[in-house]
């Protein structure tokens, strides 16, 4: 029956919403006169009920013969909901948002509409799904959406104390609270005058165990009284190199929303979207190619189409795509890193015989921890990728990926002659590759 009730049920739905809301979606009980579905969190089981009630109820009535009323229930960390609504009495506390960085100018995609849609219903019902945790790569909107809530916040419930904080800010505003002996008013700022915290980059208190654990305590009691936090983050909870584990838990207690890369159509959308929020006019092909052409960091992008547009300002001239690969030359060479990853990762694989999937994995084998340990290696000394990309790129932390590159640094300005042969071969294979040996300029 359960199967059944899955089957019918999935030929209803559109496979990107399926994907979408249903992959948590599971019949956990099928009783004479009820039924109860489960999903992965209480976001999701009110968007069913409100967007898939009436097909759901068709799809019992269409698997048993008659109407069985329906449950959906959400397994995950529990929490106690306290009914106080939140306070709001003393005045908003001004923290600077961008005013461009709002719902309206964000652009839905296959890759955001999740944490988008769940951002907008936290905005909505602060304290409602707690904490939210987005997280993604590096320039997908993450910031946009965290102050998308604060700038929603700001103008439809003015009375409401939004707290737009980078951690990096929150660690300065620390130790110069504890220089000054100011500890209880760093406390009182942040744990008591505030509605709704909204702390970006979360990544950058890893290895910071003091902040952590000031952080776990600002949590605790900004929870506990039912306030609104969301939390944004380069990588998942887990993720999130020692940090303090009853912190990681906290994270994990609501709603962690992953966003991905845009695809094309996205990216062209957002292209025009940030050509129209600077009040711009670009020819429709210039806004294709750039966003065609740079295509794994929307902040380059966007720097790329200010650069543009502030050429056209200059000189009066219509920007051409033969103009623009001109005045970009710098930014699209970036762009061609992609490329260039995989001539390294195909380079890597054939030198050591062990497929691209297993570098990128987990696997613990010697060969293969060495094969990556190179591809690291290469990627900083020769592809000039940060330590932040190598990271992503191959799966790893920040921190392990530095100490990995400096001991084969080490190791090379050692002697160690088999793996200088090893880089050296992995590099010419690539260069190879290449054709033209355009690939390791700048
Ligand atoms: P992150 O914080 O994830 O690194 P940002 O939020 O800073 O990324 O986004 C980088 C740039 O791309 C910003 O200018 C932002 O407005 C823009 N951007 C990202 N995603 C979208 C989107 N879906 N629609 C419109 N603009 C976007
Ligand atoms: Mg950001």
């Amino acid at each position: 029956m359960k199967e059944k009730i899955l089957e019918i049920l999935k030929s209803k739905v559109s496979r990107k919403n399926w994907e979408l809301w249903f992959n948590s979606f599971d019949v956990k009980e099928v009783g004479e006169d009820k039924i109860v579905f489960k999903v992965g969190n209480l976001f999701i089981k009110e968007w069913l009920e409100r967007k898939y009630g009436s097909i759901i109820k068709r799809v019992i009535r269409e698997t048993f013969g008659r109407e069985i009323p329906y449950e959906i229930v959400y397994e995950s960390v529990e929490r106690v909901h306290s009914s106080e609504p939140l306070i709001r009495k003393r005045p908003l506390v001004i923290t600077p948002l961008n005013p461009h960085y709002t719902f309206e100018n964000f652009v839905e995609g296959p890759g955001n509409t999740f944490a988008y849609r769940v951002s907008l219903e936290v905005a909505k019902n602060p304290g409602r799904y707690n904490p939210l945790f987005i997280y993604g790569g590096v320039g997908l909107g993450k910031t946009h959406l965290l102050q998308a809530i604060g700038n929603y916040l700001f103008v439809n419930e003015p009375d409401l104390k939004v707290m737009y904080l980078t951690s990096e800010k929150f660690l300065n505003e620390l130790i110069n609270a504890m220089k000054s002996d100011e500890m209880n008013e760093f406390r009182e700022k942040h744990r008591k005058k505030v509605d709704v915290f909204l702390l970006d980059d979360v990544q950058f208190l890893m290895g910071k165990s003091g902040i952590q654990l000031e952080l776990f305590h600002t949590f605790n009691e900004l929870y506990d009284s039912g306030k609104q936090i969301v939390i944004c983050s380069d990588r998942t909870p887990e993720e999130l190199a020692d940090f303090q584990e009853r912190l990681v838990s906290r994270f994990q207690m609501g709603i962690v929303v992953r966003i991905d890369p845009p695809d094309e159509n996205t990216r062209i959308n957002i292209a025009r979207k940030m050509v129209e929020m600077e009040d711009g006019d670009l020819d429709k092909e210039v806004i294709d190619f750039v966003a065609l052409s740079i295509p794994d960091n929307l902040r380059r992008m966007k720097g790329a189409i200010i650069k543009l547009l502030a050429y056209q300002d200059m000189t009066g001239e219509k920007v051409s795509i033969q103009k623009a690969k001109e005045l970009l030359g710098d930014i699209l060479a970036k762009g061609n890193s992609i490329d260039s990853f995989d001539k390294l990762l195909n380079a890597l694989s054939k030198t050591f015989g062990i497929p691209k999937a297993e570098i990128l994995g987990n696997s613990r084998k010697q060969g293969v921890v060495l094969a990556r340990q190179v591809g690291m290696f290469v990627s900083k000394k020769y592809l000039k990728m940060s330590i932040r990309t190598i990271a992503e790129r191959f799966n790893r932390s920040h921190p392990s990926v530095l100490t990995t590159i400096k001991k084969l640094e080490d190791a090379i300005s050692g002697g160690n002659k088999t793996l200088k042969s090893h880089v050296d071969s992995v590099v010419s294979m690539m260069h190879g590759m290449v054709g033209n040996g355009g690939l390791f300029g700048g």
